[in-house]
């Protein structure tokens, strides 16, 4: 690099998007200083669960979840939950977010995921690689387990989406679920494959590692 192009950079707040930034931009020749008010890994990057999801595509507001959202409410075994008294003050926000619950929209936002998010997997290999980093890092194929093939063909808006943006899956009977992984035996009685995935096995100590690999590295 032609040192009249060095910048001298701050990047504010050391998630993985703050240290990984950081990173790149050190490769890249410049001077970076890295700043958190609590230290590397202090958000949401130290309790995630660590998939790196190339597939991930589908936004919440998918079409439907108007419909789907009020049994989810009032029922225990859903994945959502409501503090009743917050409602009013979420309502301005709820308005807004569920405009998007459509076809177009989840269309539109599925097409930003899917720049983002398609190497994944590829892109945390390059970051990690030769770092103390890379030991946490494996890449393999993530598993959608379905109750059985109807609950699958009621997911298909998602999946149409997903092979349209070149996700690389592969639906799977109860029989080759089994065949896949015997510990899937009389779980789900239908699966789906999806490969190019990837999993960070300890998501703080791996930005705390990448984090002390900038340091390292001046
Ligand atoms: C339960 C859960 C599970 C998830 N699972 C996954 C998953 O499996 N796969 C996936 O890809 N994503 C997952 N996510 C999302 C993922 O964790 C976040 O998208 C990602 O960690 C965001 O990283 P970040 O660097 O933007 O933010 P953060 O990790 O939150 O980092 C922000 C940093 O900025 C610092 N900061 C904030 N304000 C200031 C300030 N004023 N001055 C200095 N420092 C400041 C904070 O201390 C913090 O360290 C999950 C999230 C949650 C909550």
């Amino acid at each position: 690099m032609n040192s009249s192009t060095v910048q001298n950079i701050l990047v504010v707040g050391a998630g993985i998007v703050g240290v990984s930034t950081a990173i790149w931009l050190q490769r890249a020749g410049h001077k970076v200083t890295l700043m958190d008010r609590e230290g590397p890994a202090a958000g949401a990057s130290y309790g995630n669960a660590g998939v790196l999801a190339s597939g991930s595509l589908i936004p919440i507001t998918a079409p439907g979840l108007l419909r789907k959202a009020p049994k989810m409410l009032f029922s225990s075994n859903q994945p959502l939950f409501l503090r009743w008294r917050y409602l009013p003050k979420l309502l301005p926000f709820l308005k807004d977010y569920l405009k998007h619950a459509n076809a177009k929209s989840a269309e539109r936002i599925s097409e930003g995921l899917s720049t983002l998010l398609h190497d994944a997997p590829d892109q945390h290999l390059a970051l990690a690689s030769g770092t103390p980093a890379e030991k946490y890092l494996d890449t393999m194929d993530y598993l959608f387990g379905y109750a059985d093939k109807a609950a699958f063909d009621a997911d298909k808006f998602g999946w149409d989406v997903r092979k349209r943006r070149g996700v690389d899956f592969e639906p799977l009977t109860a029989e080759a679920l089994t065949d896949y992984d015997p510990v899937l035996k009389n779980r789900f009685n239908f699966g789906v494959r999806c490969k190019n995935h990837g999993r960070i096995s300890d998501p703080g100590a791996y930005v705390t590692a990448l984090a002390h690999h900038f340091t390292d590295n001046g």
